[in-house]
């Protein structure tokens, strides 16, 4: 009898958004970064990450194509101890090549002056801790309306098929302000927007409704949510690889600090 293998180059890889939050969850013990942990242990081993983080948020489509991209300290004010740390995965410049093929060389092009940044590192780092799956990752262009990064993420789909987990890395709801104003505090309550702008993204995802959530962030709970789009994006280039026949699930809920939604979404 042979044994079934959940890693068959032949299994479609799941896509997945995820939430995440502070960079002290790098170093936290905490309840985000143990499901972040559970989250590389649900998945296929990819034998690629194609990331797209809040954190490349730049005009144009970029592809990182380092054999060995640097971890990037993008944040201030941390512990020592976070800026200490390194991720060190390898790149997978074949992969950058890809992803440029497939978005097309008039839309997607190479770049060797970015890395890793936390958007990316502080998930991987507990999602797949030994630092041995490739990254590469794609910038999200500024210039673009929401429906052009849920067109971007179609066009990702078929790499679902040669084994790289498309993974986005944002919050549903991101509003740093806010979450200051209430003192940066685990406690603080959650807001009516966060809640309901949460919900109705869970909503939209469920059913699949790629234009709703190209739409959401321009109504009036989403432009609380999101004062800019950055951690938005992430999310519909993860619906845009999605099927319409794959299962939804929320591996992640609930929210950090007040109002950061932390959800996660799983497609398939
Ligand atoms: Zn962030």
């Amino acid at each position: 009898m042979s044994e079934p293998t959940s890693a068959s180059p032949a299994a479609r890889m799941p896509v997945l958004f995820v939430g995440h939050g502070s960079p002290m969850n790098a170093i936290a013990d905490n309840r985000f970064s143990r499901a972040f942990q559970a989250l590389g242990k649900a998945v296929p081993r990819p034998r690629a990450i194609l990331s797209v983080s809040a954190h490349w948020f730049v005009p144009g489509t970029f592809l990182t194509d380092n054999l060995r991209p640097p971890t990037i300290h993008d944040f201030g004010g941390f512990p020592q101890s976070l800026f200490d740390m390194q991720y060190p995965a390898p790149g997978d410049p074949d992969l950058a090549r890809r992803v440029v093929a497939l978005l097309g060389a008039a839309t997607a092009s190479l770049r060797g002056d970015w890395g890793l940044d936390h958007g990316t590192w502080t998930v991987l780092h507990h999602a797949f801790p030994g630092a041995d799956v490739p990254v590469v990752q794609l910038s999200i262009d500024s210039r673009l309306p929401p429906s052009g990064h849920l067109l971007l993420g179609q066009a990702l789909a078929p790499l679902r098929d040669e084994g790289v987990l498309i993974l986005g890395s944002g919050n549903i709801t991101h509003n740093l302000a806010h979450v200051f104003s209430q003192g940066f505090r685990d406690d603080a309550p959650t807001p009516d927007w966060a809640d309901a702008f949460d919900a109705d993204v869970a909503r939209a995802c469920e059913r699949h409704d790629g234009a709703h959530l190209a739409r959401a962030i321009d109504l009036e709970d989403g432009r609380m949510s999101h004062p800019t789009p950055d951690h938005y994006l992430p999310l519909l280039y993860v619906a845009g690889a999605a099927a319409p026949g794959d299962a939804v699930t929320f591996p992640i809920t609930g929210f950090d600090l007040g109002s950061l939604s932390m959800r996660a979404v799983r497609f398939g």
